[in-house]
């Protein structure tokens, strides 16, 4: 039997439309910075179309768009060279609660470098409030990142507000929308940011290729902390994998076309798993069901039942996770749901579940179905 897939956030599927483009980009040889032949050349033209591609999904220029390794990359280099380049008197970095690892390690990095950290909490709805920030913020901080989606929980943040704060005090705001794509339509200008992070593998392109968004407009450049051959504006040397960066390209423009449709769609797949899953565990509680989430992710807490039993009785049948696969591996309580009031037991017992383009009823039935029997084998 064929797993059910429901670890969108986790990864999504490659589009077919994404792996056509980049099979045909992988037959050409040829190093975009070669720039004495044609090879090099057909390589370039490929990178401005990619990079054109990136920055229309976001209302961005091309130049704006620097490719990375993925969202990890791009948020460090965010972070780390927003701090490095902010004036003497900037000396703090305030990140939320529930960031992603790679920008509370980002931000804890800059320590190194002089910096200090604050928290901005989230409160129990998983959102941060402008006025969580607007409380901690003042003109020695540096650099605000606060996520635009959260990856385990669904919820939307207030980006607008959060940047309109920051630039109150004339810091420069970064932030990590790597599960915003597939969950909203993205509009840097409407935003009003400085700095933005992406990641492939969250909208149906490769893993291993991202971009990181920088404003010409932003407060003040970005100080490289990466050195080599000066590709990416000097931000991220290193060869630019041209068919990554195709297969990004491609699934942003797909992301621009289908965004819309996508979403509905996942919106009706995912009331018909709630629904099931309400029939089997009745006292189910969706986190933060009263405010704006990501339509395609589920994180539900099931009272009673430890989730990552419930998980491993349920191999191979239904792929879904305790957490963000990223954290997945470390033992202890998800950092999200301690920063949303949960206790460890309460966090011990949640499941997120994610849907998205390619998910199916009949998945979902299936899955639901092997859920109800391994419930009914643990409650022995
Ligand atoms: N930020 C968020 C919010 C994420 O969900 C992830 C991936 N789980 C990352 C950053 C890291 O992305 P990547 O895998 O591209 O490094």
């Amino acid at each position: 039997m064929t797993t059910a897939y429901l670890d969108y956030q986790a990864s999504t599927p490659l589009d077919p439309r994404v792996r056509a483009e980049m099979v045909e980009a992988f037959e050409a040889p040829g190093n975009a910075s070669a720039e004495e032949h044609a090879f090099g050349w057909a390589a370039a033209q490929l990178l401005d179309q990619s990079r054109s591609a990136v920055a229309a999904t976001l209302n961005a220029r091309p130049e704006e768009i620097i490719f990375t390794s993925g969202a990890t990359e791009a948020n460090n280099i965010a972070l780390l060279g927003a701090a490095a380049a902010a004036p003497r008197s900037r000396r703090r970095i305030l990140v939320s609660a529930f960031e992603h690892k790679s920008v509370l390690e980002a931000a804890y990095a800059a320590e190194a470098l002089g910096f200090k950290v604050d928290i901005v909490p989230a409160n129990s709805n998983g959102i941060v409030e402008t006025k969580a920030l607007f409380d901690r913020i003042d003109d020695t901080v540096a650099v605000v990142s606060i996520m635009a989606v959260n990856n385990e929980i669904g919820t939307l943040q207030p980006v607008r507000g959060l940047a309109e704060v920051t630039h109150e005090v004339g810091a420069f705001f970064h932030v990590d929308a790597t599960q915003a794509l597939a969950a909203i339509d993205v509009d840097v200008e409407q935003w009003g940011i400085d700095a933005l992070s992406l990641s492939g593998h969250k909208i149906y392109g490769p893993q291993g290729i991202g971009a990181l968004y920088v404003a010409d407009a932003a407060p003040w450049p970005l100080e490289a902390r990466t050195f080599g051959g000066g590709q990416e504006r000097g931000l991220r040397p290193g060869t630019v994998p041209v068919a990554l960066c195709v297969g990004l390209g491609e699934a942003c423009r797909l992301i621009k076309q289908l965004g819309a449709s996508d979403r509905n769609h996942a919106v009706e797949i995912r009331a018909r798993l709630l629904s099931g899953l309400r029939e089997t565990f009745p006292d189910l509680v969706v986190t933060a069901e009263e405010a704006a989430r990501h339509p395609g992710c589920l994180h539900v807490r099931l009272p009673g039942v430890g989730a990552a039993d419930l998980l491993m009785r349920l191999q191979p049948t239904v792929a879904a996770s305790t957490g963000s696969a990223c954290t997945s591996g470390v033992i202890g309580t998800s950092h999200v749901a301690s920063a949303i009031g949960l206790a460890p037991e309460e966090a011990a017992e949640c499941l997120r579940f994610s849907v998205g383009r390619f998910s199916t009823i009949e998945e979902i039935d299936r899955a639901l179905s092997a859920i109800t029997s391994a419930a009914s084998r643990l409650a022995r």
